[in-house]
């Protein structure tokens, strides 16, 4: 059963959403020369503000304050960009109530995430990088590391700050300069960090932040001003990124889709892979690349396992992001549930069965329910493409190698888990699966020191940890 709670909603008089948004350039907010676009709440509609579309113009100008920055960053000692980027890590834990509730208002994931999960992390990614800005000629990369220049930086809507933490902090700490380009639905909380560069006396230039659309994001990872390009997002938008920087000598980094494998074997402690399995598709709504969005279950324990997990996801609060108590927030935007609801109904033609959880929608803003859809075969489209919402596919397998073999028939490879009381079958099962992750008897565990990416459509290069370091750095020269 569930309990009845009272309502808890955190109070948003922490942040001051203005009403228009410029870029950050050169250290100073700035009006652009191609208009604006308005920003949303996505679990109310309402409207936030209104931000600037990035122009060619807006882009170019952005570089060439960040190639200006570089001569006098790069040439900085390590331990004084550390002391930089120390300093931006101590004011985001200070301001990380105002960042958590504005990241909840404009991205519509629940505050109980923002607040315990993607600002925290946020902190610790720039403390971490902070911590190797002076060591970079131990990080085993030869004698004398160098910066590579400016990073054109492209990053999604689905962890905005989070994202821009992966993004910044090692290029910084590298002592590289940026312009980063925030997702069109989720721009605020990029332009609140701009406010902390300034509060922390960041040099003008060594962060630049241009706003926009897909058109400011082309503009940016084309420029021929930049040296390094980094890109989290969808698989499409990254094969066309990859054709656009093919033949130039820009470095490249592609952090794009999967469609995990979360495998359950009969021996795993039960209530804790329920728990891993709802926090591996049902965390922000399933908007998550490392989602874990296709479900193995050994045949065995199936019927068993599959009523507590019915029984589990019914519990899950679907309502106000704002509210202390909600466990699944909004979508992020109109064309994303549409996207969702599109390969959910090819899911019921593909013949799977759908189970949806009993809870209500509110009637304005984006929403959909936890969604699970068994009898799912492997050709179906909702065992293939990413869905990226709160949506499961479940399987069924036998034996280890049938588990393994349907993992891997996937044309993606970011992450994977394994639930077994087994310590050689973790060890057999994660050595045979082409993931970059592969997570045992736990899932989306994130860390700072521990590197992630893909293989396959996954994308490729690693962020986080001291292989992190490796994009922004010229090595072995
Ligand atoms: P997207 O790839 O279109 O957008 C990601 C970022 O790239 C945004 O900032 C966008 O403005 C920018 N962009 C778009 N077109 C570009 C271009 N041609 N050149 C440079 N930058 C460009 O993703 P989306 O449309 O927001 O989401 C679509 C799907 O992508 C989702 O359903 C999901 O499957 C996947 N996705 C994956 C991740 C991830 O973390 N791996 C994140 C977001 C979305
Ligand atoms: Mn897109």
């Amino acid at each position: 059963m569930t309990f009845e709670y009272a309502d808890a909603p955190e109070s948003t008089s922490v942040v001051t959403v203005k009403s228009n948004y410029r870029h950050f350039i050169n250290g100073e907010f700035s009006a652009g020369t191609a208009g604006e676009f308005a920003t949303i709440n996505p679990a109310t509609e309402e409207h936030l503000a209104h931000v600037a579309q990035g122009s060619t113009q807006d882009v170019d100008r952005a570089v060439s304050a960040a190639r200006e920055a570089f001569t006098k960053w790069s040439a900085m000692s390590g331990s004084e960009r550390g002391k930089y980027l120390f300093r931006i890590a101590r004011i985001i834990q200070e301001r990380s109530r105002e960042l958590a509730v504005l990241e909840t208002l404009n991205n519509g994931k629940p505050i109980r995430e923002t607040r315990d999960v993607d600002i925290p992390l946020v902190a610790a990614h720039f403390f971490h990088y902070a911590g190797w800005a002076d060591k970079l000629e131990y990080a085993g990369m030869g004698p004398n590391p160098a910066p590579l220049g400016v990073a054109g930086q492209v990053i999604p809507w689905n962890f905005p700050l989070l994202m821009l933490s992966w993004k910044i902090a090692p290029a910084l700490a590298a002592g590289n300069t940026v312009v980063l380009k925030p997702a069109e639905t989720t721009p605020l909380t990029a332009l609140l960090f701009a406010e902390i560069c300034q509060q922390a006396d960041l040099p003008p230039g060594v962060v630049n932040i241009v706003t926009g659309d897909g058109s400011t994001g082309k503009a940016l990872i084309e420029h021929s001003g930049i040296d390094k390009v980094a890109f989290t997002g969808s698989t499409e938008v990254g094969r066309q990124i990859a054709q656009a920087v093919a033949g130039t000598h820009k470095k490249v980094t592609l952090e794009l889709g999967g469609k995990a494998a979360n495998i359950v074997f009969d021996d795993a402690p039960v209530d804790q892979a329920i728990e891993g399995v709802v926090n591996g598709i049902f965390f922000n709504q399933g908007h998550v690349c490392c989602a874990g969005s296709r479900l193995l279950v050994q045949e065995s324990m199936y019927d068993n396992f599959m009523e507590l997990l019915y029984a589990r996801v019914n519990t899950l609060r679907l309502g106000n992001p704002l509210d202390k108590n909600t466990d699944i927030g909004a979508i992020n935007s109109a064309a994303q549930l549409a996207k969702i609801k599109e390969l959910s109904i090819a899911g019921d033609e593909d013949g799977a069965t759908r189970w949806t959880a009993t809870c209500e929608l509110p009637a304005k803003g984006f929403w959909f329910a936890p969604t699970i859809f068994t009898e799912v075969s492997q050709s179906h489209r909702i065992a293939r493409e990413e869905i990226f919402g709160p949506v499961l596919s479940v399987m069924t397998f036998r034996t280890p190698d049938e588990a393994i073999e349907k993992a891997n028939n996937s044309p993606f490879g970011l992450s994977a888990g394994i639930w077994t009381e087994k310590g050689s079958r973790i060890l057999q099962v994660a050595s045979s699966l082409r993931a970059g992750v592969v997570w045992a008897n736990t899932f989306n565990k994130f860390d700072p020191t521990s590197p992630f990416g893909g293989y396959k459509e996954s994308g490729y290069g690693r962020e986080g940890g001291r292989h992190g370091l490796e994009p922004y750095l010229k090595v072995g020269a």
